[in-house]
């Protein structure tokens, strides 16, 4: 048998081309025709098997939080002890058919006659037990209750007795809250969660029966602390791959101790806390997933510096990467996030509800949340119809939201540690690099409805990816060793593999390779630094040998004999017959200036390899960022047409019909569940959505496995089933009108 490398260099093979044509004929003329831009012909996708189904499962063999359908919180303020109605709190989540409620113990502020010392009571508690009377008006109305503690934040005559508990800056000055400086921020490295987070929650176990406990504002989401305490000055520097993994044993030492305190009381309870980031995470979320029982992803709503649509269910392909199917929900705010954002006031209803369909569609439970309860239980309460006609409407389905599995046949490799910690080439350093390069894909995808999964990078065995057909690396710039041999294994045994730029130039620590880890395998070799674009990027020339029987991944591109390249790129050593080449960059303005001064190089823009049923396409450039950026369709159909070719056309569900959608399908308990969102709108991108643009026809087609027969599909927003078809095991139907959300359910025997 051949071994990894004797693999890789024995069946190296470029795709193999002829000489470069003739690019400048001078016999083509330009006609109406020429100058259109013909739709790609793309052959019909080959439609493949859904893998045969799960076996059943016992549901009273499941952790009590699986079968947590609906979550539902009013957070709570220092005045809602003076203001707030507790039976009509109550009395509305009861009729939203919640099942558990968050009710805030916190650390900032105590809702009850706490005894743990700078436990401060709240000035409007009069020494009152709010928080044991909103426990029980919950429990009278069979309602759990989560036993929500705020550990990030506390006051100065703590800090008096305990300087330190304190972040610190690098000069030694304490750290405070930017918006309420008698508050300092508590450092996660000091004893403040060593013994007063678990002193709370052992008063709170005393006293009350709660059935799980949850950290808001701990750990930090998205980014890394900064401290220079006592303790975290001893630390590896903030922000370097080292100080990532004493960060995540941290977390995961306390998480763990927590969630033995809240044991000892019961031992089905459990400790969770504030996570989400999306692709960035906190923690090392591979690790934090095998640790989590309840994943709460705090992704609000979009803002400005954040404004695409699909947040919510970027978050969830997160989530369905590292859970292993364990309970994951993600916070919908009914108030106006953003900035300005207003805390007490509803949000528009079409937007609060496409937040609320992409945790459905994504897998995970809806979660619908307020802050504050000023005059009973809300000055403005606009909010509280949309969410309860949600929410009871989802409850009349809960069967059609079990969602086992994602039966999608693109893993694309999310890269955490390229996400938190590389900061971008040296020609374009920024932190919104990976974020742009990240979105770049997402809508690549969505465009090209294929179904997708999002893979970390620590669950790269090749159980984990056999499912893929083919795995995406967008720039994943950092790769072990381990990672890179993890990779090979998984096109040795089959799999394609689209990557670009960076990818495996770096190893886990951040250091340059010397050349790209995963060389042998993509067939190329690095010639230099990244070089940026000063003016006009480069283009990407087509040395295709015959323009009437182009590559698969040039279908499209007609009368041109260039493309756009990307804004940056690793340069390459020349490659065998490359199918583009690339122009290097040039002035952009002046006009007078604006012409290549080199025409044609043997610089490859992409590697395209056959190595047994795998195919692989490497891209020297920042595709995929540098579509996000310019959004040009000629890049967004170069990477569909990748796409396809490495995949050789297979898909597991064709939806086809016009619009811009998402598109999840999953395998369920009655059988399967195809979830359309409607982004087809202009506030997509910007702003929250007002109203929504109902799409037309949506054709759906299935393969289902071998003996599996439909018995029904169900259309779970328009309340109605539909006639499908069945020829050669493909089930066939067409969803005539798609509003914001709709998911078509089909039930199998
Ligand atoms: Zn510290």
């Amino acid at each position: 048998m051949l071994n990894r490398r004797s693999f890789l260099k024995t069946s190296a093979s470029a795709i193999p081309m002829a000489a470069a044509m003739n690019l400048l004929d001078p016999s083509l003329t330009l006609s109406a025709q020429d100058v259109s831009v013909p739709p790609a012909s793309q052959a019909p996708p080959r439609l493949i098997s859904l893998p045969v189904r799960l076996p059943p499962i016992d549901p009273a063999a499941e952790p009590w939080q699986k079968a947590i359908r609906r979550v539902g919180q009013s957070n709570m303020t220092e005045h809602d002890p003076a203001v707030m109605n507790i039976d009509e709190w109550a009395d509305y989540w009861h009729s939203a058919e919640v099942d558990i409620v968050f009710i805030s113990v916190t650390g900032i502020l105590a809702f009850y006659p706490s005894k743990v010392k700078f436990h401060r009571h709240g000035k409007y508690l009069n020494g009152r037990d709010f928080f044991g009377e909103c426990v029980a008006a919950a429990k009278k109305r069979s309602m759990r209750v989560v036993a929500r503690m705020s550990p990030d934040l506390n006051w100065g005559d703590a800090l008096e007795a305990h300087p330190e508990w304190a972040m610190r800056n690098r000069d030694g000055s304490v750290q405070f809250s930017s918006e309420e400086p008698r508050l300092f921020k508590t450092c996660m490295f000091s004893t403040y969660m060593d013994d007063y987070v678990p002193a709370i929650m052992r008063e709170i176990n005393s006293l009350y029966d709660v059935d799980c406990f949850y950290t808001n504002g701990w750990p930090p989401l998205g980014s890394l602390p900064d401290c220079h305490c006592g303790v975290c000055s001893k630390l590896p520097p903030a922000g370097t791959p080292s100080y990532w993994r004493a960060f995540t044993d941290r977390v995961l030492d306390l998480w763990q101790r927590y969630d033995a305190i809240a044991k000892e009381k019961k031992h089905d309870s459990f400790f969770f806390a504030n996570s989400g980031g999306n692709v960035r995470g906190g923690p090392n979320l591979d690790r934090l997933g095998k640790v989590a029982s309840w994943f709460q992803a705090d992704n609000q709503g979009r803002t400005y510096d954040d404004s695409t649509v699909w947040g919510c269910s970027l978050q969830g392909r997160v989530c369905n990467a590292v859970l292993d199917g364990k309970f994951a929900t993600n916070v919908t705010a009914a108030y106006s996030t953003g900035t300005p954002g207003w805390r007490n006031a509803s949000k528009n209803p079409a937007e609060a509800k496409m937040w609320l369909n992409e945790s459905l569609a994504s897998g995970m439970r809806p979660y619908y949340h307020f802050v504050g309860s000023e005059g009973g239980f809300g000055e403005d309460r606009r909010w509280q119809k949309v969410g309860a006609d949600y929410l009871r409407w989802t409850a009349r389905h809960d069967t059609h939201f079990t969602a086992r599995r994602s039966v999608a046949n693109l893993g694309v490799v999310i890269g955490q540690s390229t996400q938190l910690l590389y900061p971008g080439p040296a020609t374009a350093r920024s932190r919104a690099y990976m974020h742009e390069t990240t979105q770049g894909i997402y809508d690549a995808l969505l465009r090209g409805r294929f179904a997708f999964d999002f893979v970390h990078e620590d669950r790269l065995e090749l159980g984990q990816l056999s499912k893929y057909r083919a795995l995406l690396l967008p720039n994943i710039a950092m790769l072990s060793d381990r990672q890179i041999h993890q990779i090979e294994d998984y096109v040795q045994a089959g799999g394609s593999l689209m990557a670009s730029f960076e990818t495996s130039l770096y190893d886990e620590d951040l250091n340059r390779r010397s050349n790209f880890g995963l060389a042998d395998l993509l067939g190329i070799h690095t010639a230099g630094d990244v070089i940026g674009t000063n003016g006009n990027p480069y283009y990407a020339r087509i040395e295709s040998p015959d323009a009437a029987q182009p590559h698969a991944i040039l279908q499209g591109f007609i009368n041109t004999n260039w493309l756009p390249g990307a804004q940056n790129r690793v340069p390459l050593r020349p490659a065998q017959s490359p199918l583009l080449t690339v122009v290097p960059g040039f002035v952009r303005y002046p006009p007078e200036l604006a012409y290549p001064q080199v025409s044609h190089t043997s610089e490859p823009a992409v590697v395209l390899r056959e190595l047994g049923t795998s195919r692989i396409a490497y891209f020297s450039g920042d595709v995929e960022r540098t579509y996000w950026l310019t959004g040009h369709g000629d890049l967004l159909r170069l990477l569909h047409n990748t796409i396809r070719w490495i995949t050789n056309e297979e898909r597991v569900v064709s939806v086809e019909g016009d619009g811009f959608i998402e598109m999840f399908c999953w395998e369920t308990v009655p059988g399967y569940a195809v979830h359309l969102l409607n982004y087809t709108n202009p506030n997509a991108h910007h702003g929250w959505m007002q109203e929504t643009y109902p799409l037309g026809p949506q054709t759906i087609r299935l393969k289902l496995p071998q003996g599996v027969k439909a018995k029904s599909v169900e259309l779970l927003q328009a309340g109605k089933d539909l006639p499908f078809h069945i020829a050669n095991e493909v089930v066939q139907f067409t969803i005539s009108r798609v509003d914001d959300y709709e998911v078509a359910s089909v039930t199998v025997v």
